[in-house]
């Protein structure tokens, strides 16, 4: 743990996902959202933020890997897809980090094949310097720095993701 700084603090989340929740209600005060996660860094992120949820809704997750070979190129490979059938539904996307945007946009293009009623895109944070997007994401927890971060959900090599803020490498650290 020492070999890591911490950039986000579970407060800070907290609060933020309060705020996230109250946006989703309002927008969705009269409809019944399925919100999909996606795994496996959003799993934290999910579960506090459906706990702040009041309105009426479902959940489902989906399961990629990327590949990046370059920051500008990469395939998106789907591991598990939802089970639920989107078409005609109000879905909300639960994503951990935009990096490149490479994944966001796989997921929007493949939802999007279903015909759901609308599409919204939520993501804890994202690095506005790197992602190349040609499309909004709806909701941005926080935008940071474009630096490797863990933590919350977010992993390096499988580890990390139980922490409970999100955390940079310190200066100095060359390694996990
Ligand atoms: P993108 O497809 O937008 O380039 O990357 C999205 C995925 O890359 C995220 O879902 C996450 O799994 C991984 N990723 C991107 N940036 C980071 C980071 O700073 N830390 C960690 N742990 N994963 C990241």
């Amino acid at each position: 743990m020492d070999k890591f700084e911490l950039l986000i603090s579970p407060d800070k989340i907290a609060s933020r996902i309060k705020e996230i929740a109250s946006e989703l209600d309002e927008k969705f005060q009269n409809e019944v959202p399925i919100f999909i996660g996606i795994l496996n860094g959003s799993f934290m992120f999910m579960a506090d933020l459906l706990r702040q949820i009041s309105v009426d809704c479902e959940m489902d997750f989906i399961k990629l890997s990327s590949y990046h070979g370059s920051a500008s190129s990469g395939t998106v490979r789907l591991l598990k897809d939802i089970s639920a059938d989107i078409t005609g539904r109000h879905v909300v996307i639960v994503e951990d980090i935009v990096d490149s945007g490479l994944t966001i946009r796989f997921i929007k293009e493949r939802m999007a094949e279903a015909d759901p009623a609308s599409l919204t895109l939520v993501s804890l944070l994202l690095k506005p310097e790197l992602a190349k997007l040609d499309f909004p994401i709806d909701i941005v927890g926080f935008e940071i720095s474009p630096e490797f971060v863990v933590g919350y959900g977010l992993d390096y090599d499988q580890k990390f993701r139980n922490f409970d803020g999100i955390y940079r490498l310190k200066e100095g650290s060359a390694d996990f």
